[in-house]
C-alpha cells in the first residue's frame, strides 16, 4: 500500500467511544506494538484527562518512544479541518478543541476524524477491499453510522459532517429519531428500535426464550443476545431483524443509485453478531431498489476489523497527513 512511514516512525491511532476509549502504538507497517483501553468515564476525570491518560499508557507499554502523528476517530458532529468536536454531550464537549489539546499535549500533528468515517476508511484500508476507488460503510448497532469515500478520500461535505446514513428519512411519518426527527434509518432498524419491538414481544409471551434469558428490559437485549433467540428458533425475533436489516439494505440501495460505489462495508454490533442474515437482507434490498446498472458488480462485504477499524483507519489518517505534508 505504498510507504507512508519511514522505518522506526511511530504513530498512535486513538478510538473514543462513548463507553470505551483505546489507544494503539503502530509501527511503520501498521502493526500494533502496544495499546491500552480503559471504559470512557472515570468519576472526577474530564473526558480529556482521561484520553490523556490512555495515550500515555499505550506509549509506556512500549517504553514511552517518541511518536511522529496521533490519528482520531471521534463521536461527532466535529469538524475535521480543525479537530474541534463540535457537541458531545456523553464526554461533556461543546466546541472543544480536542486536536489542538493533543497537539500541545504530545507535541506531534494530530488529525481528528468522525469516528465511523474512520472505522469505514479502516475496513477499505485494511481490507479485501483497498484497490476500490468508491466504498460506502454502514454500521447498525446501537445507533446506526456511516462513512463514505470516494475518489480514495472519505468525503466531508459543506459541513464538514457528511455520511449521516443514519438520519437518512425512510419513512415520512415513522417512528421519533434521537435527532429528534421522524423516520430516520436509526429509528427504524438500530439496535435499540430493534430491541423496543422485541421487548414488546417478550411482554406478550411471543418470544420465550428472550423472556426467560434477557427479561423484558431493552437495555438487556443486546446483539447476542438477539442473535442466540433466532438462534433458538424465535421466529417472531427472526422477523423483526430482517425487516430491520432490510431497511439498512434500502438504505444501501439508495447510497448505490446516488454514489455508485464499488464496494459496501456492512459491520456494527448487530453485523458482527448475524453476519448472514444481515448480508441476506441487504442483498435483497438492493436487488429490489438499486437500479439494475448501478448494482452490478457492486461487493457487500462484512466488516472484518472489528473493535480494531477505527484505531487502524486513525493511524493510517495521520500517516497520510504526515506524508502530505513531508511532501509540501
Ligand atoms: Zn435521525
Amino acid at each position: 500500500m505504498g510507504e507512508l512511514l519511514s522505518k522506526g516512525d511511530l504513530v498512535v491511532g486513538l478510538d473514543i467511544g462513548a463507553t470505551k476509549m483505546m489507544a494503539v502504538v503502530f509501527n511503520n507497517k501498521f502493526e500494533a506494538l502496544g495499546q491500552c483501553r480503559k471504559r470512557s468515564r472515570k468519576n472526577g476525570q474530564t473526558a480529556e484527562d482521561r484520553i490523556r491518560q490512555i495515550i500515555r499508557e499505550a506509549l509506556d507499554a512500549v517504553g514511552s518512544p517518541p511518536i511522529r502523528g496521533i490519528g482520531v476517530g471521534s463521536p461527532g458532529p466535529l469538524d475535521p479541518k480543525t479537530g474541534i468536536i463540535i457537541d458531545t454531550p456523553n464526554l461533556g464537549w461543546k466546541n472543544f478543541p480536542l486536536g489542538d489539546t493533543l497537539s500541545k499535549e504530545f507535541g506531534v500533528p494530530v488529525v481528528v476524524d468522525n469516528d465511523v468515517n474512520v472505522g469505514t476508511y479502516g475496513e477499505w484500508r485494511f481490507g479485501d477491499i483497498s484497490e476500490c476507488e468508491d466504498v460506502v460503510g454502514v454500521f447498525p448497532g446501537t445507533g446506526i453510522g456511516g462513512g463514505i469515500i470516494i475518489n480514495r478520500k472519505l468525503l466531508h461535505g459543506f459541513s464538514g459532517a457528511a455520511g449521516e446514513i443514519g438520519h437518512m428519512t425512510l419513512e415520512v411519518d415513522g417512528p421519533y429519531c434521537g435527532c429528534g426527527k421522524r423516520g430516520c434509518l436509526e429509528a427504524l432498524a438500530s439496535r435499540i428500535a430493534i430491541a423496543k419491538e422485541v421487548a414488546a414481544l417478550a411482554a406478550r409471551e411471543d418470544a420465550p426464550y428472550v423472556k426467560a434469558n434477557c427479561g423484558t428490559d431493552i437495555e438487556n437485549m443486546r446483539s447476542g443476545a438477539i442473535a442466540k433467540a433466532i438462534e433458538n428458533g424465535e421466529k417472531m425475533v427472526e422477523g423483526v431483524v430482517r425487516r430491520a436489516a432490510y431497511y439498512v439494505g434500502i438504505a444501501v440501495a439508495n447510497l448505490i443509485n446516488i454514489l455508485s460505489p464499488e464496494a459496501v462495508v456492512l459491520g456494527g454490533g448487530l453485523v458482527e453478531a448475524m453476519p448472514d442474515l444481515y448480508l441476506e437482507e441487504v442483498n435483497r434490498a438492493v436487488k429490489e431498489h438499486a437500479m439494475p446498472f448501478l448494482r452490478k458488480g457492486v461487493r457487500i462485504v462484512p466488516a472484518k476489523l472489528g473493535d480494531n477499524a477505527v484505531v487502524l483507519g486513525a493511524a493510517h489518517l495521520i500517516a497520510k497527513r504526515l506524508r502530505a505534508q513531508s511532501k509540501a
